[in-house]
């Protein structure tokens, strides 16, 4: 039912939980503890224990093991919005969580080796590709937002691309940002990997770490389209008849676009033992995941007033975003089995149930 949930609730950003499996660290440094986590996939619930006595339970739109497969993760995450965007909607997949969590791994891995590791960007791309027509036009744009500077990770001199918003329109685009047509599977993965290595060598350039900002994948759909426009769709665009001949319907150019964002380790950085450099980070990344959270809210709520112009994250999102012409909104809450990160682990569950 995941996909014909969204007709019901289109506003509303849907949230999905996923466990990682525990790796060497967790055993060896968590075997006196028992899991503080306890998840009931079939009633879509996870429990939180904080000692023998005490748990708390929560209840999000999907919760996965950690036996759930990357495709799974994609079809109940992912895909609705993906079918949404190649039918004209934009929308917007995000994940959250501490660093170590799996978000990259559930985002952008790539599964050169095996396929079936292949993460939600590939499998979207994949997707998408193969659905549209030779005369459609698919792009991509990707870029890391660090302190509140957009880096452009295609072209990393270009580290201060400005926002900009149609104010007729609303549409929001990056000018100066590098597009690429992306025409094959092949050709996305060697984007990508492009895009990590300039990612990783600019944030040791600034002597930071990866997981301090946020990574975004922004892929553009143009598809001509011959039909009837349907009311209530902004994201349509009228090609002058002269460019096309031989047909009566109105020649349209159907715009939507798809964001992907791999968000910065939401672990709270110690502030009283951080000073200089790292307080500044923690403060951008807190504007941002903290603006964030606001929106979220504000949309579970249905608020009138979405907050999204209080950090740059937001206002990137602005057109992409739960309720804004129908775009479709899914968010994936990472986090670890271990007992040690409980306090971590609950934060990125309270997140989540922001927007429920
Ligand atoms: P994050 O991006 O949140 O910092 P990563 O995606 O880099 O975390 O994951 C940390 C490590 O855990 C990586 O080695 C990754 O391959 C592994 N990992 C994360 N999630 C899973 C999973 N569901 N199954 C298998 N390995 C995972
Ligand atoms: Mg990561």
């Amino acid at each position: 039912n995941s996909g014909s949930d969204y007709e019901e609730d289109r506003g509303r950003v849907r949230v999905a939980v996923r466990l990682r499996p525990k790796n060497a660290e967790d055993i060896i440094l968590d075997s006196d503890f028992a899991d503080c986590v306890e998840l009931q996939p079939e009633l879509k619930r996870l429990k939180l224990r904080k000692n023998n006595w005490t748990s708390e339970s929560y209840r999000f739109d999907e919760v996965f093991t950690e036996t759930a497969s990357q495709k799974r993760v994609y079809e109940v995450v992912a895909k609705p919005v993906v079918e949404s965007v190649l039918n004209g909607y934009s929308g917007t997949v995000m994940a959250y969580g501490q660093t170590g969590t799996g978000k990259t791994y559930t985002l952008g891995k790539l599964g050169k080796d095996d396929a079936s590791e292949r993460g939600i960007m590939a499998r979207a791309l994949e997707d998408i590709l193969a659905s549209v027509s030779a005369s459609d036009c698919v792009e991509v744009s990707y870029f890391q937002l660090y302190m509140e500077c957009i880096q452009d990770l295609l072209a990393p001199e270009k580290i201060n691309i400005p926002i900009n918003e149609d104010p007729k329109t609303g549409e929001i685009s990056l000018p100066g940002a590098s597009v690429v047509k992306v025409q094959n599977l092949d050709q996305f993965s060697q984007l990508l990997q492009i895009g990590e290595a300039n990612r990783h060598a600019a944030n040791t350039k600034l002597n930071t770490e990866s997981s301090r900002s946020h990574a975004i994948l922004m892929v553009y759909i143009r598809r001509s389209v011959h039909e009837k426009v349907e009311d209530g769709i902004t994201s349509w665009e009228k090609v002058p008849r002269t460019t096309l001949s031989g047909s009566n319907a109105i020649p349209l150019i159907r715009k939507s676009k798809l964001l992907i964002v791999d968000l910065a380790g939401s672990e709270r950085i110690d502030k009283s033992g951080s000073e200089g450099h790292l307080l500044e980070e923690a403060k951008f990344i807190n504007l941002s995941l903290t603006s964030l959270g606001k929106c979220i809210n504000a949309l579970a709520e249905n608020s009138p007033h979405i907050p999204l112009r209080d950090s740059k994250l937001t206002r990137l999102l602005r057109d992409s975003f739960g309720g804004h012409c129908s775009a479709r909104t899914s968010l994936i809450i990472t986090i670890g089995p271990s007992a040690r990160h409980y306090a971590e682990t609950t934060s990125s569950v309270m997140f989540g149930q922001r927007a429920i």
